[in-house]
């Protein structure tokens, strides 16, 4: 009978257990990467964490313990944990590698039901918690799915503006020479392509724009090589008649390229949110708004048309894109400013008021049924150490900490603004922050931080109530 019993209360407690998926993303460098391997690494420590005074469930202790299990997905490449604790315990610490491609994470978490049937029926409770990591610049795709190949070729050809324009230069006079009716040449077209994904690239690192498409072009995960990824917007229709392009034979070079941009809009846009987004139930965007200030306007603004291209994909309005290919389930959105620690404590209020204007505009004019948003600033591995410094008599707020090289530091970085920056601002001020490595770590501590127990509870309190 005990035994029957047993059984049945193991069934019982199974089909009440509870299962998260936790999205993270971020634009390239927006310490994605940084970002779950501190998560993974608090809540590994969890019954010893004295850094979590802000996360309920350990504060009231209610959360007994974390372990790592295998993930479900076998076929999505597993998040490297222990590589990145590697990087962060050497001698002297170093970054982990950044993130590339999706990659998961599955985290068992033990803890006491304080609510509802689980309380009644339960002593303690598992969550599972799946955590997926993608990059950004796949969100950039969205509209992708709304345009045809002219359509899209017609856009970009609008963008080749500015430092675009300049980069643009290369692979815009290599492709001039491609006649679209001529029969497909797939030898020219993979130049004309690898010719075009560089200039993305370097969209991205000489210019600091981030507004680049098609996303997989600059981060291509598995997809390195493939045919799908040769293919470019044809923008010289100021030569050509649009309803004769249209016309063009399915083997000319223009219907190659309709024929891959096709593929990709199925294959690739359609095949993530399908069968990855439409899974989430939260998600965090990491945004590294300080970069683009130390970059400039031009790089700045592009961030802001970046992120406004990004929060398209929560935009869950009936008539919206996503609705129609799949119904979302994301109801809580985190934006988190990351790096905190590259600016002195009494800043980091403007650069939260900072973040939530470059949101906040998006977000008013969309449609964001039941998803609720916050904003806050952290850093998920703290590489600085705030204190004061004298300066002419006064004391100065400074941070102290390794330059990547090694090199002790304590600097100012300047301040950050409070609202979007004007013209006024980029021509005054100068902001200048200096990457520093990690601090050292004790490999039975739990990683540094400034606010990570405050996101956790965001993401996860209610659910281990
Ligand atoms: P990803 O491309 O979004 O995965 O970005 P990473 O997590 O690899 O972060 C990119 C770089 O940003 C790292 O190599 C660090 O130099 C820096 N970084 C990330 N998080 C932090 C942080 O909390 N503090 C500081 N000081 N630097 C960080």
């Amino acid at each position: 009978m005990n035994r029957i019993g047993n059984e049945l209360n193991k069934l019982v407690n199974r089909s009440l257990d509870r299962h998260v998926r936790l999205a993270v993303t971020g634009l390239s460098r927006a310490g994605k990467t940084a970002f779950i391997t501190s998560l993974i690494n608090q809540l590994m420590h969890v019954s010893t964490n004295p850094r979590l005074p802000l996360f309920s469930a350990v504060r009231e202790d209610h959360l007994l313990g974390v372990k790592r299990v295998p993930q479900l997905d076998m076929h999505v490449p597993k998040f490297a944990y222990d590589e990145g604790m590697q990087s962060l315990l050497s001698t002297p610490p170093a970054w982990p590698e950044p993130t590339r491609d999706v990659s998961q994470t599955r985290l068992a978490l033990r803890y006491k039901p304080q609510k509802g049937p689980l309380k009644l029926l339960q002593d303690t409770a598992t969550m599972y918690l799946d955590i997926v990591d993608y990059p950004g610049e796949w969100l950039l795709d969205l509209p992708l799915l709304d345009m045809n190949y002219l359509e899209w070729s017609a856009q970009q050809a609008k963008l080749m503006k500015g430092k675009r324009a300049e980069l643009a230069d290369k692979w815009m006079s290599l492709g001039a020479d491609l006649d679209p009716f001529e029969p497909a040449d797939e030898a020219q077209i993979e130049a004309i392509a690898k010719s075009f994904t560089d200039y993305l690239y370097s969209c991205k690192a000489e210019a600091g724009l981030h507004w680049v498409q098609p996303g997989r072009f600059v981060l291509p995960g598995e997809l390195a090589g493939a045919p799908v990824l040769h293919f470019f917007p044809f923008v010289w229709l100021q030569h050509h008649n649009e309803a004769e392009l249209a016309q063009a034979d399915e083997h000319s070079n223009f219907g190659m390229l309709k024929a891959r941009y096709k593929y990709y809009q199925q294959h690739v846009v359609k095949a993530f949110y399908r069968e990855h987004f439409s899974k989430f139930d939260r998600q965090i965007i990491l945004v590294d708004c300080l970069q683009p200030l130390n970059a400039g306007p031009e790089s700045f603004n592009d961030m802001r048309q970046a992120l406004d291209q990004l929060m398209q994909s929560f935009k869950y309005g009936r008539s919206s894109l996503l609705r129609r290919l799949f119904s979302p389930r994301i109801d809580k959105v985190l934006f988190a400013a990351t790096k905190a620690d590259h600016v002195t404590p009494e800043q980091h209020p403007n650069l939260v008021s900072l973040l939530q204007q470059m949101v906040n505009e998006a977000w008013q004019t969309a449609s964001f049924e039941g998803i609720k948003m916050d904003c806050m600033s952290l850093s998920s591995i703290q590489a600085t150490e705030p204190g004061f410094v004298s300066y002419q008599g006064q004391q100065m707020p400074a941070l102290r900490g390794h330059t990547l090289d090694d090199e002790a530091q304590t600097i100012y970085p300047g301040e950050v603004p409070r609202r979007l920056p004007s013209e006024s601002y980029w021509q005054s001020n100068g902001f200048d922050f200096v990457n520093f490595r990690p601090l050292t770590q004790q490999s039975d501590e739990p990683l540094p931080h400034i606010r990570m127990d405050k996101a956790l509870e965001y993401l996860l309190g209610d659910k281990l109530q």
